[in-house]
């Protein structure tokens, strides 16, 4: 039997499965005697303290291990514990209603869930989720009943729950859990970001796996692409056997390579750097060894919510990032990237035939000037904190790019008659994604400090061939030497003005185009945060000089699976790093 969810953390996990069942313990109302009141009152309070200690270790635990911006999320669990309106009132059920202190902890609990999960903001309806996870803990306290334990397994265990807190997922001892498989949950949920962080294989988004699978069943859990195998026959555990001890003498070689420079067997250096698209992802970047961010699709900020994030939320986003990987990584962030297939609701758009080639991006950002100088004047003061850089998405003329450059202008006038600090010299580039701009890459490349390639749209703009559209997909063809001919004109020309190229587009962590790129030039490749080591070691065992000659027959040729197999030919390296 076969189940699939959402792949949230790549990696094997082969065991027999263990279902964690869920703790709802539903407490019964038990009346006490007047004379005891103070001491149940007194008892519940000793168990919120002792709650609040396991939370601070396991926040000091999960601060050692994974980081601090994991740790938060105990922290304010631990300022819930700490809410009058929560602990205070449960305690004042204790004594008026003269109620165990349970039950008094339940009903209150209840009561705050149930005015979070009403509420219109995706945010607060999240929050009760912390409200039933700190309260589960206190009453575990209190009644004694603890977590299912793990210890007795004497082999790691696939572990299936309902859904894993953030503290289950901190806490899992990986001795005994060799992946997780849970019913919710998606690829940015708590638990999967920390699996990932974590290392351990893990599915989610499972929908019922609890009630399909049985304690003891064997399982294969494939986390790159989302699966469980239930009771497999010997001969796939056999494969997924050698799949994972391939996987995992892989990712310990990738390891020596994290703090590596990026340069090639002839001594070119590039930089490898991740694509993010929220700031908690700056920490997988820097964990798999990204030397900064190369593309911070800050569109995702907007989306999921149903008003614009303020001023100060953002400048807080992008600050975090810079927390994150240090002050002098750099951070390169894309300006609000809507339309597409990325909606917005609340900014109520009306449908279009064309979206792609319609009211998107910068497009509109000229357009809406209040939303695109709140989002600059968030990225000017966050860039007082580091290394960043400013990237306009979707130009496609000359015009496009003066206009923008002329808000960021006055946006920044109002800043220094406001006195508010930021960095004079943030260098400031843009996406080339529409063939027009790559054509006149030579007049544009005057006006900016670099060009990041974002090959997603130019391949499809290039071949005239919808991403989203399968019956198309044929055409989506980044090696087509359409494409190889724009991406050297505009390497070659951000090159002529002094600038540098980089690309941020799928194409650039793709093993068999990266030999390609370099012998075009590329200064800057930026990628998903999982591609950047095999992509290091690559570039580690490659020769730029020779390189060159690789490409330059690469855009004679007619064909894309030509200029794949002659790169597969030549560089052999590249399907040896491919799983
Ligand atoms: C691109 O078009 O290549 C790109 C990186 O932008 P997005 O995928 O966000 O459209
Ligand atoms: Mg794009």
């Amino acid at each position: 039997m076969q189940l699939k969810g959402i792949a949230a953390a790549s990696g094997y996990a082969i065991g027999p499965a263990f279902i964690m069942q869920e703790q709802t313990t539903v407490v019964e109302r038990k009346q006490i005697a007047a004379a005891d009141v103070d001491a149940e009152a007194t008892r519940l309070q000793q168990a919120v303290n002792q709650a609040m200690a396991e939370l601070e270790q396991i926040k000091e635990d999960t601060a050692a291990k994974l980081g601090e911006h994991h740790a938060e999320i105990f922290a304010t669990h631990i300022l819930v514990l700490q809410d009058e309106e929560f602990i205070g009132q449960a305690i004042e059920k204790v004594r008026s209603e003269a109620v165990n202190a349970e039950f008094a902890l339940q009903e209150v609990t209840q009561q705050l869930i149930d005015i979070f999960t009403s509420m219109d903001n995706e945010y607060m309806r999240e929050r009760a989720s912390d409200f039933r996870d700190v309260s589960q803990r206190v009453l575990s306290v209190l009644t004694g009943k603890r977590n299912a334990s793990l210890s007795d397994f004497h082999e790691a265990v696939v572990l299936f729950a309902h859904d894993l807190t953030p503290s289950d997922t901190a806490t899992l001892d990986r001795s005994k859990v060799a992946g997780f498989a849970t019913n919710i949950g998606g690829r940015t949920s708590h638990s999967a970001i920390m699996a990932r962080s974590m290392e351990i294989p893990a599915v989610v988004g499972l929908q019922s796996a609890t009630e399909t699978v049985k304690d003891g069943d064997m399982i294969i859990l494939d986390g790159a692409k989302g699966i469980i195998l239930v009771n497999p026959d010997a001969e796939t555990l056999s494969t997924y056997e050698q799949m994972k001890a391939k996987f995992e003498k892989r990712q310990e070689e990738m390891k020596l390579y994290k703090e590596k420079p990026s340069i090639t067997a002839d001594g070119h250096e590039v930089e490898l750097v991740a694509n993010i698209g929220n700031p908690q992802d700056a920490l997988g970047a820097r964990n798999n060894g990204a030397e900064g961010v190369g593309l911070f699709r800050t569109e995702f900020l907007y989306m999921g919510r149903d008003s614009f994030p303020t001023e100060e939320e953002q400048y807080h986003s992008y600050s975090t990032v810079v927390e994150t990987l240090g002050a002098d990584k750099p951070v390169v962030i894309r300006t609000l990237d809507i339309g597409g297939d990325k909606e917005l609701p609340y900014l109520e758009l009306p449908k279009e035939m064309n979206p792609f080639l319609g009211y998107r991006a910068i497009r509109i950002c000229l357009d809406r000037k209040d939303l695109f100088k709140t989002q600059l004047r968030a990225i000017l003061r966050a860039s007082a904190h580091g290394n960043i850089k400013l990237m306009y998405p979707m130009i496609s003329t000359l015009a496009e790019l003066r206009a923008a450059n002329e808000i960021l202008k006055e946006t920044q006038a109002e800043l220094d008659a406001e006195g508010i600090a930021y960095n004079k010299n943030m260098e400031v580039g843009m996406m080339i994604e529409v063939p027009a701009a790559a054509i006149i890459a030579d007049q544009l490349a005057k006006e900016v400090d670099f060009f990041s390639i974002g090959t997603n749209d130019l391949v499809q703009y290039t071949m005239a061939a919808d991403r989203m559209n399968e019956k198309v997909s044929h055409l989506t063809q980044p090696f087509n030497p359409a494409v190889l001919r724009l991406i050297r004109m505009v390497i070659d020309a951000a090159h002529k003005e002094g600038k540098w190229a980089g690309m941020c587009g799928e194409m650039a962590g793709n093993l068999t185009a990266i030999p390609v790129l370099l012998g075009l030039g590329l200064d800057e490749f930026s990628m998903s945060a999982s591609s950047v080591l095999p992509a290091r070691v690559l570039i580690n065992r490659l020769n730029r000089d020779e390189l060159k000659q690789l490409a330059e027959e690469a855009l004679m040729m007619e064909h894309e699976e030509d200029i794949q197999r002659l790169v597969h030919e030549r560089v052999p390296a590249v399907q040896e790093l491919m799983l």
